[in-house]
C-alpha cells in the first residue's frame, strides 16, 4: 500500500502577544527612612528644586547671577546636596557658569556664601521641614510650622548681625 501522503499542516504561528506592560526588572529599593512612624522622603527628593522654590529665588535675585549679573544662570545649593543641603530657596542661589564653578572649587568662596546665609537666615538655612521635625524643632511637618520657625530664625539672625556691628 502506498503511503498516503498527508501533508502536515504548517503550524499557524500565532501572532506573538505583545506584553501589555514592559516588564521591569524589580528595582532594588533602598529602604526608606522612617521617623516616628512616618516615611521621610529620600535625600534625592529633598535636594531637588521645585518650581515653587525656584520661583522664590528668582523673585529675590531676578534671573541673574548673584555676583556678576550675567543672565545665564544655574541654581546652586549653598550647602551641597551631598552634605544634606535641601532644595529650599534659603539654600539656593543663582550663579553663572563661572561663579557656579567657583562655588564648587573654591573653598573660601563656598564658605563665604554659607556665612552670608547664616547671617540672613540662621544656622538652619539649608534645612527642610523634615530636618527640623527630626530635631524636634517643629511640632509637625506642615509648611506653616516650618515657615514660622524659619522666620523666627531670620529675626534672631538679623539681631545677631546688629549686635556684632555695635
Ligand atoms: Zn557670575
Ligand atoms: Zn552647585
Amino acid at each position: 500500500m502506498p503511503i498516503e501522503f498527508r501533508p502536515v499542516p504548517k503550524p499557524v504561528s500565532k501572532p506573538k502577544e505583545k506584553p501589555r506592560y514592559k516588564e521591569r526588572k524589580p528595582k532594588k529599593r533602598k529602604k526608606l527612612e522612617t521617623f516616628k512612624g512616618r516615611t521621610i522622603p529620600p535625600a534625592k527628593v529633598r535636594g531637588s528644586i521645585s518650581k515653587k522654590e525656584y520661583g522664590k529665588v528668582i523673585e529675590i535675585y531676578g534671573h541673574n547671577c548673584a555676583y556678576c549679573f550675567s543672565s545665564y544662570i544655574e541654581m546652586h545649593h549653598i550647602r551641597f546636596r551631598s552634605q544634606q543641603g535641601r532644595g529650599t530657596y534659603r539654600n539656593l542661589i543663582p550663579l553663572c557658569k563661572e561663579h557656579h564653578g567657583l562655588a564648587h572649587r573654591n573653598r573660601v568662596f563656598a564658605d563665604q556664601l554659607r556665612r552670608e546665609r547664616i547671617q540672613a537666615y540662621g544656622e538652619w538655612y539649608w534645612a527642610d521641614k523634615f530636618d527640623l521635625w527630626k530635631q524636634n524643632l517643629i511640632p509637625n511637618t506642615t509648611d506653616k510650622a516650618f515657615e514660622d520657625f524659619m522666620l523666627k530664625e531670620e529675626v534672631k539672625a538679623r539681631e545677631a548681625v546688629c549686635t556684632n556691628q555695635d
